[in-house]
């Protein structure tokens, strides 16, 4: 149901010995929402991403992902649960192809973020199901004339929209992008946020972190604004784009 509390993060903490990276923070999304979550460097972006998908523990606080406390939760089980994220960097395989990345995984549980849906099987397998699946994908993405490419070869625009597609295998409710615009030029820009608005249409949820306000503000509903680990400020683009302190510490306007 449209509305519905997908994901809320209660009032959690992360330090690194003397670093208090991430204070005291609460965030909700709602289903059908883009969320952006903003800041400058070193605002505790990712590690807030990293405690709500549990690549890392929290110092305090929890998670609910649709009404249900995760925080005890592995990585693998939340991402069996609907919830995804990407990585600043790609975290695919660079020297297997396009088609391949989407049909691998590894051969451990808890190596990867795919382990969970293709887990048991051989590292490339060619179900017909699944190459069906992955082949209406890329066409999707646009991706599918370079089906047979080197992943290494795509530009850094190409692997975003790989990594997008890899989390879609695993069916997910919602989706954590961290900085899909960066590297990313305007002219794919422009598709990323048609790929973004498109998936939301089809009923996809996103909390996304990104460093171009401009992408921010033209896919998101509301925006969380963190700095120093805090949040600051939270509204919808055009009171985020107004809000004096957002403006100081992020644009560093005084
Ligand atoms: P950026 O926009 O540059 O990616 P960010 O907002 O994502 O930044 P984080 O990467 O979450 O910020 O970092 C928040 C703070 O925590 C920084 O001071 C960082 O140096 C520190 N930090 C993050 N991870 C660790 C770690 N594993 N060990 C020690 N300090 C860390």
């Amino acid at each position: 149901m449209e509305g519905e509390e997908m994901l809320l993060v209660n009032d959690i903490s992360k330090s690194f010995g003397g670093i208090q990276a991430v204070k005291d923070v609460n965030l909700e999304v709602k289903k059908g929402e883009i969320v952006g979550l903003i800041g400058p460097n070193g605002a505790g972006k990712t590690t807030l991403f990293n405690m709500i998908s549990l690549f890392l523990s929290s110092s305090k606080g929890g998670v609910q992902f649709l009404g249900e406390n995760i925080s005890r939760e592995t990585p693998e089980r939340v991402v069996e649960k609907g919830l995804l994220r990407t990585f600043q960097t790609p975290v695919g395989f660079p020297k297997l192809t396009v088609l391949e990345n989407l049909m691998v995984v590894p051969k451990q549980k808890g190596e990867g973020i795919f382990s969970t849906f293709l887990k048991r099987k051989s590292i490339v397998q060619h179900e017909r199901e699944n190459y069906y699946k992955v082949c209406a994908l890329l066409e999707q993405f646009n991706l599918f004339q370079k089906r047979n490419e080197l992943a290494e070869n795509l530009s850094a625009a190409e692997l975003k929209l790989l990594e997008l597609c890899r989390q879609l295998m695993a069916n997910p409710k919602i989706m954590l992008l961290d900085e899909p615009a960066s590297g990313v030029n305007p002219v794919m820009l422009d598709k990323m946020v048609e790929h973004i608005l498109r998936l939301r249409e089809e009923g996809m949820t996103f909390l996304v972190i990104d460093h171009n306000l401009g992408f921010i503000y033209r896919i998101c509903d509301r925006i969380y604004c963190l700095a120093n680990g805090e949040l600051i400020a939270s509204g919808t683009p055009e009171e985020i784009s107004n809000n004096e302190r957002v403006k100081s510490v992020y644009l560093g306007v005084n």
